[in-house]
C-alpha cells in the first residue's frame, strides 16, 4: 500500500479541544429539526422501529428516484461498507480500489481473506480508471471507488466515471462511496445513482454523517441493484442497528434543506480561507471537493500530531508516497483560524 496513517495515542475529548478537526465532522449539525425529532421521539424507545424505518426508506427512495427495494439502511454507511465486504468476500477473491482511499471496506475485505489490488491515483489525484479496469481478473469480486475521495478530497471526472461504472459493472459489481458528495453545489448531478435504475450492478453509499451533521446519530444507506440488496439482506439485517430516534432525526433533517445549504456554504467559505492561508505559507494542498483538505508537511507525522494536540488542535496525519501529510477537517471559521495560527507555531 501507498500510505499509512498516524493515529494519536488517545482520541481527544471534543470538550477539551479548541478545534476538533480530525474526523471530518460537520461543526454545525445536527439540524435543529433533527434534534427536536430526537427529543420528541425518545419516549418511543421501548419499541422496534420497523414501520418507521420503512417510512424513511420510502422517503429516501422518492428523493433518489429509485424503488424502495433498492435501498438498504444502516447505522452509518460504515455498517453497510463492512457488511458488503463480509458478504461479497466470504469465499475470498480480490478487491480493486485506488490507493490512497478510504480503507473501511477494503480492510474488512482483507480480514475476510481477500487480496487488495491497490491502484495508485493519477498525478492529478483522480482515479486511474484505465489501470483499475486492467487490474480486474476472474477473482475480482468488487471494485471500490470513493468519490470525492478520502483522504485526498479529490474528484474523478463525472463523465469518465459514469462510463467506467456503466461498462465495468457488466463484469464485476462496483461500490461507489459518495459520503462527501453532499458538499458539492451540484451533488445530485454528480451521483452515480441513475445507474441503479438502468439495472447496473452498482452499490452507492450515502451517509447522514457529513452534510447532515449526524455522525453521532448514525444513519446511512446504500442504493443498489436488487441482486446485491438481496445477497446482503439474506445474511444480515440492514436497518436493525438504527435507533428509533435517529430514524426520525434523519427524516427531519431531509426536510431541512436550509440547514444543508448553510453547511455547504459555510464549509466552502472556511475551506477557501484555509486554502488561502496555506497558499500564503507555501503549502501545496490538493484541491478539495470535500469537508477536509490535505497537504504535505516537512515533519514526522506523530511529532506533528502531538505538537498540534498540545495547542488543542486535533488533525490527522498520513504517509503518502514517502511524504508526510496533514489532513485537516473543515470546522467553523473560528476553528480554522485557530488551526492556521497553530500550524504556523508548529511548522516553523
Ligand atoms: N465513507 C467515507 C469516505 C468516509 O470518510 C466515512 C467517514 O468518515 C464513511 C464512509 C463512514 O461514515 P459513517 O459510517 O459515519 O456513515
Amino acid at each position: 500500500p501507498f500510505f499509512e496513517e498516524y493515529v494519536p495515542k488517545a482520541f481527544p475529548d471534543a470538550k477539551v479541544l479548541k478545534a476538533k478537526l480530525n474526523a471530518n465532522e460537520n461543526p454545525y449539525g445536527p439540524s435543529p429539526k433533527a434534534i427536536k425529532a430526537v427529543q420528541e421521539k425518545a419516549f418511543m424507545g421501548n419499541r422496534y422501529a420497523w414501520t418507521e424505518l420503512f417510512d424513511l426508506i420510502d422517503k429516501i427512495a422518492a428523493q433518489e428516484g429509485v424503488d424502495p427495494k433498492r435501498i438498504m439502511m444502516g447505522p452509518g454507511s460504515s455498517d453497510l461498507l463492512e457488511k458488503t465486504a463480509m458478504v461479497l468476500f466470504m469465499e475470498g477473491g480480490n478487491i480493486v480500489s485506488a490507493d490512497p482511499s478510504y480503507m473501511s471496506l477494503i480492510q474488512v475485505a482483507q480480514s475476510t481473506g481477500a487480496e487488495w489490488k491497490a491502484i495508485p491515483l493519477k498525478k492529478d489525484w483522480s482515479h486511474d480508471l484505465k489501470a483499475m479496469e486492467k487490474a480486474i481478473d476472474s477473482e475480482t469480486k468488487l471494485v471500490y471507488i470513493c468519490n470525492p475521495n478520502n483522504p485526498t478530497g479529490s474528484m474523478t471526472d463525472h463523465a469518465e466515471l459514469l462510463d467506467f461504472c456503466s461498462r465495468v459493472s457488466e463484469k464485476v459489481p462496483i461500490f461507489i462511496d459518495e459520503a462527501y458528495l453532499g458538499f458539492l453545489d451540484d451533488a445530485a448531478k454528480k451521483s452515480m445513482v441513475s445507474l441503479v435504475n438502468e439495472g447496473k450492478d452498482v452499490i452507492i453509499a450515502r451517509t447522514f454523517s457529513k452534510i447532515h451533521g449526524m455522525a453521532g446519530l448514525r444513519v446511512g444507506y446504500v442504493v443498489a441493484s436488487e441482486k446485491i440488496v438481496d445477497q446482503i439482506s439474506k445474511i444480515t439485517r440492514g436497518g436493525m442497528g438504527i435507533s428509533y430516534t435517529s430514524i426520525f432525526a434523519a427524516s427531519a433533517s431531509m426536510d431541512d434543506v436550509e440547514f444543508q445549504n448553510k453547511s455547504r456554504k459555510l464549509n466552502t467559505e472556511a475551506r477557501s480561507y484555509v486554502c488561502k492561508e496555506l497558499d500564503k505559507l507555501g503549502y501545496q494542498y490538493i484541491p478539495s471537493s470535500t469537508s477536509f483538505v490535505i497537504f504535505p508537511i516537512e515533519m514526522d507525522g506523530k511529532v506533528f500530531l502531538e505538537k498540534m494536540m498540545d495547542l488543542g488542535v486535533a488533525v490527522r496525519s498520513f504517509k503518502i508516497m514517502d511524504k508526510t501529510w496533514c489532513r485537516v477537517s473543515i470546522g467553523t471559521m473560528d476553528e480554522m483560524k485557530i488551526f492556521t495560527s497553530s500550524l504556523k507555531q508548529v511548522l516553523v
